[in-house]
């Protein structure tokens, strides 16, 4: 079967230094090994997208050459086909509803004298796994089974997580009404038929609750390819809100070695758009020949 990429941006402003390593990073993994690359719209938190950043992004990455193999999925248009993975995993028991409040969380976790400030996210307590005990249904939440998730990243190798103890019963639904990323993320990476998903490594640690969605919906697992982030002024993530500036359409070329060189590509001779592109992607086809590089554990 042929390899099959994505770029799946949030609208949420324009591309900038950061996402533009997400979206060459993936382009080039799919063109080195002869695959298809498409773009997803990640728009299903609509108070968050930002009018207009979806058409700038596509123009953006035109302006680099990152051309789709196909018209671009918009999530917002998907919400039947999540409604029925929904349905699928409530006949099943991997999926209820849940009638908690964010405070009714805290103070069950605080009676039980969770420490939840070693884990990324709040672990759900559970309270709801049988029943609304009369509560008006808020979310609806994936059923986490028991048990520590292993899986390997073409990068960061080998990663495990007690999803059910770190994590606990995440969200697939939110309460006021909007798709969680997880839920829409495996959907339609089934839908597309990636094989690779290679983005940034803050998504990394999301990972294993996909893998764990795709085997409660019988859908393959894709390999995973989480790349390094660009960092602003504060040590965090590159975004919006710690100065990164939109990607200059003027410059592609300059914005694009600044990104490969993020990815660990060395610096080419070629001058056009066309000829960088080509010559970047026979160095990535060369370092996928060579034993992918470990970060330290
Ligand atoms: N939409 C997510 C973001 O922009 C990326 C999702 C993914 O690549 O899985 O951060």
């Amino acid at each position: 079967m042929g390899c099959v990429g994505r770029f799946a941006p949030s609208p949420t402003g324009p591309l900038h230094a950061g996402s533009l390593v997400a979206a060459l990073g993936s382009w080039l993994d799919a063109r080195a090994r002869r695959g298809r690359w498409l773009v997803r719209i990640e728009d299903v938190d609509q108070p968050r997208c930002v009018a207009g950043a979806d058409e700038l992004i596509l123009r953006q990455l035109a302006a680099c050459g990152l051309h789709p193999d196909e018209t671009p999925l918009w999530q917002s248009t998907r919400g039947a086909v999540y409604a029925s993975a929904l349905d699928s995993l409530v006949a099943a028991g991997s999926a209820y509803p849940c009638g908690c409040t964010r405070r009714d969380i805290e103070e069950t976790l605080a009676a039980r004298g969770v420490n939840h400030e070693r884990f990324t996210e709040r672990p759900y307590p559970g309270t709801c796994r049988d029943g609304l005990h009369g509560k008006p249904a808020r979310a609806w939440r994936f059923r986490t089974p028991d048990g520590v998730v292993t899986w390997h990243d073409r990068r960061l190798g080998a990663r495990t997580q007690d999803v059910a103890r770190e994590v606990g019963d995440f969200v697939l639904r939110r309460a006021d009404g909007p798709w969680a990323y997880q839920l829409a993320v495996v959907v339609d990476d089934a839908a597309q038929g990636i094989t690779d998903v290679v983005r940034g490594e803050d998504l990394a640690d999301n990972t294993p609750r996909q893998i764990l969605l795709q085997r409660a919906l019988a859908v393959p697992t894709p390999r995973y390819l989480h790349l390094p982030l660009v960092r602003g002024p504060d040590g965090h993530k590159l975004s919006k809100q710690n100065g990164a500036k939109a990607l200059d359409l003027g410059e592609p070329l300059a914005a694009l070695r600044a990104a490969a060189a993020v990815l660990g590509l060395p610096p080419t001779r070629a001058t056009t758009l066309g000829d960088w592109l080509a010559e970047a992607v026979a160095l990535w086809a060369g370092m996928m020949r060579t034993p992918e590089p470990r970060s330290p554990e």
